[in-house]
């Protein structure tokens, strides 16, 4: 069987057109299947919708969130009540053109535990989209030494990757980049990401940009050590640029040097700022950790016999 995950956050325009479009070409090509939707706190009719296609066909079930925990929540939350051989995760906006489904499950089929969906292009977004994907994407590659360029969160696992990954204990998962993490047998399908069938996206610059900056620390500690680096670089210059100006004070007796003094301070000053903001991260990250609190809270599970409140860590 293959459980299909589809994380949605006020998707009332897609929903149903989703549901129908994967039930058809499921049922036409014989694949038997489930289909979790994860209803990640929206504050629309998503979930209502859910309900009436859950009860029109019983191979639909449903997560609700107690209120909005992020994409990556809701995706293991899916993965978590899946039961099939293997998963397929797909956004609930038709941006994941449905039919690549039949690929991947024919690949993973051919024995593929790992198949992800690659981006040959990247769809209609804006040009501050784009550049920061493209930048971010460099960094990333560069860091973490994986190429992540062209990936989406479009994949299709086996059952023992989806066993592996919920039992992460990790909260900040970075499910784009974890299947990556892995190793194993892996493929890859290409599609091209199609226009929002409705609606807008979920995505803010401001939550671009805190993605951006927890996939990075998720997988690396390098940032920690660049501050390093850059300090004793700084403490280099520091030395001959203290020299020269013990030479230039000794020597010849002149007060020199305002303009080095001010671009210093400066220099000093923001390195020393961003560091301490890279570091803030990483504490902030373990604390979070430490809490301990749970990941998300499930309002409601879809049949209702499944539970009622469940928090998971
Ligand atoms: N999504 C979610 N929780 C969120 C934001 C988004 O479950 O907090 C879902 C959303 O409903 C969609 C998928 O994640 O199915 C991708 O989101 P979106 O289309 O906004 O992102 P984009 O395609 O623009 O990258
Ligand atoms: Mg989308």
């Amino acid at each position: 069987m293959l459980s299909l995950v589809i994380p949605s956050y006020n998707e009332e325009l897609n929903i149903c057109a989703v549901a129908k479009v994967i039930t058809q070409l499921l049922d036409q090509h014989k694949i038997t299947y489930e289909i979790i939707f994860v209803d990640d706190g929206s504050v629309d009719q998503t979930f209502k919708m859910i309900e009436t296609l859950a009860k029109e066909n019983p191979k639909i079930r449903g997560i609700k969130f107690s209120r909005n925990y992020g994409k990556e929540a809701a995706i293991i939350a899916g993965l978590k009540s899946s039961k099939g051989k293997c998963c397929a995760v797909m956004d609930g906006d038709l941006q994941h053109p449905p039919e690549h489904l039949i690929t991947m499950y024919d690949l993973w089929k051919q024995g593929y535990v790992i198949v992800e969906g690659v981006k040959t292009s990247r769809g209609k977004e804006s040009w501050i989209y784009s550049k920061f994907s493209k930048l971010y994407y460099k960094i990333i590659n560069n860091f973490i030494d994986m190429d992540l360029s062209g990936a989406s969160d479009y994949k299709l696992l086996d059952r023992k990757i989806v066993d592996i990954l919920i039992k992460l204990p990790e909260k900040d998962t970075f499910f784009r980049g974890l299947s990556l993490y892995f190793g194993f047998p892996r493929t890859t399908v290409e599609f091209e990401v199609a226009e929002r069938a409705s609606g807008e996206t979920k995505w803010t610059l401001f939550g671009l940009f805190r993605y951006a900056v927890n996939s990075l620390s998720s997988f690396t500690a390098f940032p920690l050590y660049l501050i390093t680096m850059v300090g004793s670089f700084l403490l280099l210059i520091f030395f001959i640029l203290g020299i020269q100006t013990l030479y230039n004070y000794l020597v010849r007796g002149a007060v020199e040097g305002f303009t080095t003094v001010i671009l210093l301070l400066l220099l000093i000053g923001s390195t020393t700022l961003i560091s301490m903001g890279i570091i803030g991260h990483y504490i902030a990250k373990i604390y979070e950790e430490v809490k301990g609190r749970p990941r998300y809270i499930v309002e409601k599970m879809l049949p209702n016999q499944d539970l009622s409140l469940e928090g998971e860590i």
